[in-house]
């Protein structure tokens, strides 16, 4: 085994979280890449028990009732593989795997 697989292995995580703008969130990754992402579209991909059925994978949440207004409040690392985003909804269930947000970019 040698050392650049090993550092291939190795995941991006996120260096810089931030408000892009009121409707944006911007994640900047250790990799390089730039992620900017609609808030609200990531409030109705809440990936949480509440928001989507564990055992059949059904969404919970109507995407409608997500309010045009929504934004993140405070965003902080769980862990090394995921974030918790505090909705203004009051919302706060949600971790967003480190994974789960690099699909969301495509
Ligand atoms: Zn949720």
């Amino acid at each position: 085994m040698t050392t650049e697989n090993t550092k291939s292995a190795e995941k991006p995580a996120p260096k810089k979280v931030f408000q892009a703008d009121p409707a944006t969130l911007g994640i900047d990754w250790t990799d390089g890449v730039e992620s900017r992402l609609n808030v609200r579209m990531l409030r109705q991909k809440c990936p949480c028990a509440q928001c989507i059925d564990e055992w059949t994978g059904e969404k919970r949440l109507d995407p409608d009732s997500v309010a045009e207004t929504i934004r993140p409040l405070k965003v902080h690392n769980v862990g090394l593989y995921a974030i918790q985003i505090h909705w203004s909804d009051g919302h706060d269930t949600g971790l967003y795997s480190h994974d789960y947000l690099r699909k969301l970019v495509g």
